[in-house]
């Protein structure tokens, strides 16, 4: 039986001050939440995010993390920085980062090696666009992010890491993968995860999709068996609509 984990992920959205005040009205509202719930704000919101979630069940996450130590790497943070904040997790290899900050799948396995070693749970981002889709490869595509992914990584580590599937056609978009759609890849990633490391590590590990998931259609989403939480965009925003999210994932 896997946690559910519902993951927000706040993209380039919210002031250090606008950031605690959201936190502070969710942590009453997913108080009593059976999953794991994850915000990710960005990182100058950190410190103040790790202050007003502490005592309560939210976790924090940075949205990138660097695979060097420290040196030249201007713009970067490193997994001990993050670790020192008491931030737990990393998202890694978003759609936007691959998009327009150069992310490729060798840097994604880079910053995963480290986050994990860093003791920092990573969340993994695979997805096809939708020209693959239209293509009829997306099985192919995100086997193969999957497989670049996880290059070099124990079956320990590989358990401890959250994938989330995310194809790129549904995310911002207000377009959400039908629940099968969704649970389908996220069927493939699973295979693929035994394919590599057999079939325990395939039943641990967490898959979640991503992709305008709301309050609206997040219960059906998240009934699939194969779909273990999710990484929300948008409506992460509204302390509302996260927490209808968190308590749909709580059942
Ligand atoms: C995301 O950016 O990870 C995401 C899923 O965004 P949205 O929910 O807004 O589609």
């Amino acid at each position: 039986m896997r946690t559910k984990i519902i993951a927000g992920n706040w993209k380039m959205n919210k002031t250090p001050k606008e950031a605690v005040a959201l936190v502070k009205e969710l942590k009453e509202l997913v108080a009593d939440a059976t999953c794991d719930v994850v915000v990710c704000p960005p990182a100058v919101c950190l410190p103040g995010v790790v202050a007003e979630a502490q005592g309560s069940n939210i976790r924090v996450g940075a949205q990138n993390v660097h695979f060097e130590k420290s040196g030249a790497f201007t713009g970067e943070i490193s997994p001990d920085m993050l670790k020192s904040m008491e931030v737990g997790y990393a998202i890694i290899g978003h759609s936007e980062r691959r998009q327009y900050f150069g992310e490729t799948d060798e840097t994604v396995n880079k910053r995963t090696i480290a986050a994990l070693a860093g003791s920092l749970i990573p969340i993994v981002c695979v997805g096809e666009s939708l020209e693959q889709r239209e293509q009829g490869i997306t099985a192919e595509i995100v086997s193969m992010q999957t497989k670049l992914a996880f290059q070099g990584i124990s079956s320990a580590y590989a358990q401890m890491t959250v994938i989330a599937y995310e194809p790129v056609w549904a995310i911002g978009t207000g377009k959400t993968a039908t629940a099968d759609q969704a649970n389908e890849v996220c069927a493939i990633i699973r295979n693929t995860i035994k394919e590599l490391y057999g079939n325990d590590t395939a039943q641990r590990i967490r898959i979640q999709y991503g992709g305008s998931m709301n309050a609206a259609n997040a219960a059906e989403l998240l009934a699939k068996p194969d779909i273990d939480g999710g990484l929300i965009g948008g409506a992460s925003l509204k302390a509302e609509d996260f927490s209808t999210i968190v308590k749909a994932a709580s059942v």
